[in-house]
């Protein structure tokens, strides 16, 4: 582990039964933070979650949280020790209203969100309060699954494409969204494919190729490096 980071991940391997995902991932976070995980689709993005976050079964390597060594320890130990994951899917029940979905997390740790202290965040899911997840918008949705989250007391947060099909409006409401979070003193791991949504968040990226992470970008480098990203994200 490198010294005075939150997270660190070393040399990290990961399996969906035989097939080999992952051949080596390292990066690390410091305590408030946001980095992100970027490249093409099938690079092991999403998966490198899985594994931070103890789901994805089959793993080796190292990763540290806060001085602990977790690579072994069950989902919700790692829960418990104050990681939580948002997924590209968002995790929410679509027949619960907004409170109902925000009374369900289990608080795991002190320090974890009121539902009053989740509306404060995001007030447009006050006047909300009674709506089925369904009848959401994509971008109130986010912010719900977010809120969700934020109960747990996790302070790091695995959040997966959080701007996948919103309109650009609504993408820059979880940009602001990441920022307070961020003066919140969180720690923010973000994959993302929105490079630039991604460069107006994060304190670096981590490029991830074929489930290695194969270049390292300072966000302030981002724009000296914008080819060179086109080329890694084919676009
Ligand atoms: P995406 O943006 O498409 O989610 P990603 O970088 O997050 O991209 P992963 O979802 O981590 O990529 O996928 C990494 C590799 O693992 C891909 O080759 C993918 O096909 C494979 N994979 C993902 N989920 C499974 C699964 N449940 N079973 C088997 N292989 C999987």
């Amino acid at each position: 582990a490198s010294p005075g980071a939150l997270l660190s991940v070393r040399n990290l391997q990961g399996w969906y039964g035989e097939s080999h995902v992952l051949h080596g991932i390292d990066f690390d976070v410091r305590e408030g933070e946001v980095v992100t995980l970027l490249g093409r689709n099938g690079a092991g993005k999403t998966t490198t979650l899985l594994a931070i976050m103890g789901i994805l079964a089959k793993r080796k390597g190292s990763i540290t949280f806060d001085g602990r060594e977790t690579i072994a320890l069950p989902a919700r130990a790692i829960a418990r020790a104050g990681i939580a994951f948002c997924p590209e899917e968002r995790g929410i029940f679509a027949s619960l209203s907004v409170e109902e979905n925000l009374m369900l997390p289990p608080r795991v740790r002190e320090g974890g969100l009121t539902v009053e202290q989740v509306f404060e965040l995001f007030p447009n899911l006050r006047e909300r309060l009674s709506s089925q997840g369904t009848k959401l918008s994509g971008g109130e949705q986010q912010m719900l699954a977010i809120g969700r989250i934020l109960r747990t007391g996790a302070k790091l947060l695995l959040l997966d494409e959080p701007t996948e099909g919103l309109a650009p409006v609504i993408v820059q409401q979880i940009g602001h969204t990441i920022a307070r979070l961020k003066r919140e003193g969180f720690t923010i791991v973000l994959v993302e494919q929105n490079f630039r949504f991604a460069a107006s968040v994060a304190d670096r990226h981590y490029v991830v190729e074929q489930g290695r992470v194969i270049d390292t970008i300072p966000n302030s480098e981002l724009d000296a490096n914008v080819e060179k990203l086109h080329g890694y994200l084919g676009v």
